[in-house]
């Protein structure tokens, strides 16, 4: 490693000056922090408001935080919250109509300078998918553009994954290769809370040279890198990619689709909390003067009737229906719709599934009985 690309070390004591030089800088500075039991993501002022010392244990159908014991400020996975809620929010008004005819264009040129910190890697390539989604094709999102335009991005390597995670099997974590402006390992060593940073751009560059920092050793170097291998060799969950498209394409009638089926509720949760589903709807609204109405969009779930409503029915009118279309467009048709998967390996559909029903697994089980095709009863 060239003396130019060794990572740098900060003391977590100067990790709060960061976010004051991204304030200065005229940044919203976003990150994660505690509310209502769970890690969610908002404006913080500073590393005060960062869940020190919380750690969260997930399993299918459950979260939960507890006290770590330690003071690590990133200690945590992924909670309900995702960053595309910033980018591509729930609710955008997108025009008002006057009793006199005028339409008042409501969406917004967002100027805003837009700081995400502690993004997990997983997230940062969810975002890359995003902007291929709706950045990349014909349909530019402008909503999406114009919010997307100046985010800095501070990433943090997860060096202990949790317990619904499956990044690596994806191979989208848990180290960040690129994509960010600064990349940072957690390292709590007997001697000190540090945190080893690589820079990922002239504005993060700037940025490290506002805090006090030195040139990382090679045992700061190794230590990082040991504890990303061991990350990656613990995951919660595995789940094997090779030839998977192939695996769910050749099992449309599968059984397994109606014996999920069974245990889904509809509820839409994988959908909402998922990184990477875009999906929307618009509707309209009037107000009790009847003098305008709102058009507004917001998201929408492929596990409603509705969402696939065309012409006098919705053409996925079964559970398992609408199930096997969820999960065949994140491991499947994603890939022939936009060249990746849709899924990222954050586990957070797992989660906060009410019945625990785990992406995973159903493709396993699908797996191991390749083949096999459900009887039509005549
Ligand atoms: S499908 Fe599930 S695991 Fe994959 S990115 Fe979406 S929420 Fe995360
Ligand atoms: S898979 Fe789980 S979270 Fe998704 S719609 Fe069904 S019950 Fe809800």
């Amino acid at each position: 490693m060239s003396e130019k690309d060794r990572p740098l070390l900060i003391e977590a004591q100067d990790f709060n000056g960061l976010l004051l030089s991204l304030k200065r800088l005229g940044y919203a500075t976003y990150a994660p922090t505690v509310r209502d039991g769970a890690i969610v993501y908002d404006l913080v002022d500073s590393a005060d408001d960062l869940p020190i010392g919380i750690g969260d244990v997930q399993e299918p159908g459950s979260y939960r935080l507890r006290k770590r014991g330690d003071g690590s400020f990133f200690g945590f996975v992924v909670g309900p919250h995702s960053w595309k809620k910033f980018l591509h929010p729930p609710t955008v008004k997108l025009f008002t109509i006057n009793s006199n005819g005028k339409i008042v264009a409501n969406l917004e040129n967002s100027d805003q300078k837009l700081a995400f910190i502690g993004v997990r890697p997983c997230e940062l390539q969810a975002i890359k998918i995003l902007d291929k989604v709706l950045l990349g094709g014909e349909y530019l999102d402008i909503v999406y553009a114009s919010r997307r335009k100046d985010v800095f991005f501070v990433v943090v390597n997860c060096i202990e994954p949790g317990g619904n995670c499956f990044c690596a099997s994806v191979g989208t974590g848990p180290e960040a290769k690129d994509g960010f402006d600064l990349c940072l390992t957690e390292l709590l060593k007997p001697d000190g809370h540090y945190f080893l940073v690589r820079i990922g751009s002239e504005k993060g560059r700037e940025l490290i040279s506002s805090v006090h920092y030195r040139q990382a050793t090679d045992e700061e170097v190794e230590l990082a890198s040991r504890l990303l291998t061991l990350s990656s060799e613990h995951m919660g969950k595995k789940l094997e990619i090779k030839g998977m498209k192939e695996l769910l394409y050749r099992n449309l009638d599968h059984p397994h689709w109606d014996e999920v089926a069974k245990r889904c509720l509809t509820c839409g949760n994988c959908t909402m909390v998922c990184p990477t589903c875009f999906c929307t709807t618009v509707y309209e609204t009037t107000n009790l003067s009847l003098k305008y109405a709102e058009k507004w969009r917001s998201w929408d779930t492929c596990f409603s009737q509705e969402f696939s409503y065309i012409h006098g029915g919705p053409i996925r009118y079964s559970i398992s229906a609408r199930y096997r279309h969820w999960l065949m467009h994140k491991m499947a048709t994603w890939m022939d719709q936009f060249g990746t998967l849709g899924c990222v390996g954050c586990g957070r559909c797992i989660t906060w599934c009410p019945v625990g029903i785990d992406i995973t697994e159903e493709v396993k089980q699908i797996d191991k009985r390749d083949g096999e095709v459900k009887v039509k009863v005549e």
